[in-house]
This record gives C-alpha cells, structure tokens and sequence, in this order.
C-alpha cells in the first residue's frame, strides 16, 4: 500500500501514526493499554491526489477515513490497521474574500479560528464559534455539521456553506451548487452537511459571511433557582440580534468567573449581585 501510494503523493507525504479524535471511550480505551494501531496517514496536496487516492482505494477495498483537525468526539477518526487516513492540512488556503456580496472561498483544511482571525483583519467574521474551534478545519466543521455558540445569531455551518468542492469515493470530482443560490432542484451540497467523510472528500467550500457588529452589549440576570425557562423564553425575546445566551448554574459561575466577565460581559457582581444564585447571561449586537 505504501509503495502504491508513494506515487501518488510522493514519500515526504506518508507516514505512519496511531489516529485517534477526543470520542471519551475511545481516549479511556486508550488509559486503559488498548492503544490505536498505527495506519498509514497520506497527505495529499492538491485534488487530483486525492482523485488518485480515493480511485485506488476503491479499486483495492481499502478503507479511507478523511481528517480534519482530529477534534471529533463521535470516535469517527478510528481507522484500523489496514486502513488509510486522509489528512487535509496542505488544504489550507482562504482563497478569495469577496466583501460586497460578502463571501469567502477557502480549502477544507484551513484551520477554524485562523479563518475567523483573518476574515476578522477584514471586518468580517464568519459567526461560527464552536467551543473546539482552534483545533478545527473547515472541513470537519462541514462534515460534523457543526453548531457555535452565536448560532442565534448566525446559524449553524449549514447555514453558512453556499457552494462545496468535493471529490466522490469513486474520485470524481462534484462541484454542487457552484453558485450561491439556485432554483433547479434541491440543494443537493447539504448532502455532505454531517457526511462524516461517508460521500466523499470535501476540497473547500464558498461560505456566507457577515459584517462585524459595531459593538456587543452583555447583560446578566439573576435568578433565584434554575426554574428559569420561562423566563428565559421572555429575554431571548427582548433581543431582536441575541448572539448567545448562557445558563449558569452556580457551580459553573464560580468555576468560570470569566463565564460572567470577559469581553462585553459585565460582571453581575459589579451590580452588587455576587452570589451562589444561578444566572441567565446574554450577548446581542446593536
Ligand atoms: C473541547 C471540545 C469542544 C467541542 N465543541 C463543539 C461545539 O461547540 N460544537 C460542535 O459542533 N462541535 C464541537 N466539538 C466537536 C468537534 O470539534 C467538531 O465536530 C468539529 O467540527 C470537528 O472538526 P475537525 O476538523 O477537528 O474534524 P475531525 O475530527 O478531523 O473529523 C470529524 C469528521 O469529519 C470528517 N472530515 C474531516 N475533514 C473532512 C473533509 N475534508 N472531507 C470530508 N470529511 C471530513 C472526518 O472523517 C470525521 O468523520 C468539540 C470538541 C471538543 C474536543
């Protein structure tokens, strides 16, 4: 398999590692001496490689296990021996920003928050606020279909994908959607929208993007108990650009003090509010 896949990608771009994301079982089998055996890891750098690649692989019935950032928690990243892993990294160009329709055409494997940075030198931000972002690419993002903290306000990854790229596992290449929008049919590039690497290798993707808001307001309620639903559905409605909205249980707030601080966050206890209370914490834009 080596030897096959050397002419394809050439030797500096193989090697051999154990492959494993953050899914809990799979790091406690991990504690507990079962380590992952170590699998052939290619990294290819350009669509035709991958084309190669996944045209071989069919041939020969060898399993193949496209990588992102590694940050899954679903155990998805797995491969046993025998298999082969995809890792996307030299995918990592943000190839165009286009500021009057604001939109942006990048390879899957640019990193989450160096997208986000850049588009931010811009004035832009893409929204998508995953806990995990640092340790994300694009494409992991679009196949976990992923959800960010800012999801009110700007949606979930599938939300934000207009266009994708992506090679079939018979190593065709797919462009569907080319264009932001159409009336011909469903959209068929939701299809790879939580795919999880099953349909195919995603190459880039052309994403919606926004305007940074021109200042953010944080504001933090009390409450009594954690019986707040009901009040929680009033405030989110008093928001017409809510970005996010947090519930936190005493233990959290002193655990994360910056949970109630932080950028734009005032802290409760600057109202005098210090307390074991729980408390509802809210982000908007204006
Ligand atoms: C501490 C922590 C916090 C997290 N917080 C969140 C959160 O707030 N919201 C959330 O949604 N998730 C969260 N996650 C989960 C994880 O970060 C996301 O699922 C993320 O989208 C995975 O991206 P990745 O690049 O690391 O993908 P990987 O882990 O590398 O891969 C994930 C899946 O995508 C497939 N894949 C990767 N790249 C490609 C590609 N180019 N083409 C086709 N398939 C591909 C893989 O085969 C695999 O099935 C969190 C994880 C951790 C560890």
């Amino acid at each position: 398999m080596r030897a096959e896949l050397e002419k394809i990608v050439g030797a500096p771009a193989l090697d051999e590692r154990p492959v494993r994301d953050h899914w809990p079982l799979g790091i406690m089998d991990e504690r507990a001496g079962n380590a992952p055996p170590r699998v052939l890891v290619a990294r290819p750098s350009g669509r035709e490689q991958v084309a190669a690649i996944l045209r071989w692989a069919n041939a020969n019935g060898v399993r193949v296990t496209p990588m992102g950032g590694g940050s899954g928690v679903c155990g998805a990243l797995s491969p046993e021996t025998g298999e082969l892993v995809l890792d996307m990294g030299a995918f990592d160009r943000i190839l165009d920003v286009d500021q009057t329709n604001l939109t942006c055409r990048c390879e899957s494997g640019v990193n989450g928050l160096i997208l986000e940075k850049h588009l931010n030198e811009l004035g832009l931000t893409l929204g998508h606020f995953p806990s995990s972002l640092p340790g994300t690419t694009l494409g992991g993002l679009i196949a976990t279909r992923s959800s960010g903290q800012e999801s009110s306000r700007y949606g979930n990854v599938e939300d934000m994908v207009l266009s994708l790229a992506v090679v079939l596992p018979d190593g065709t290449f797919a462009a569907p959607r080319p264009g932001p929008r159409s009336a011909v049919g469903p959209a068929l590039h939701q299809l790879w929208l939580g795919s999880e690497g099953t349909l195919g290798v995603i190459l880039g993707a052309v994403l919606r993007v926004h305007r940074l808001p021109e200042s953010v307001i944080g504001r933090g309620f009390a409450f009594a108990d954690l019986a707040v639903q009901h009040a929680q559905h009033l405030v989110v409605g008093q928001f017409a650009c809510l970005l996010a909205g947090d519930l936190l249980d005493a233990h959290r707030r002193q655990r994360h003090p910056e949970h109630t601080g932080g950028a734009g966050v005032p802290r409760l206890h600057r109202r005098g509010q210090v307390g074991p209370q729980p408390c509802l914490q809210f982000r908007h834009v204006w």
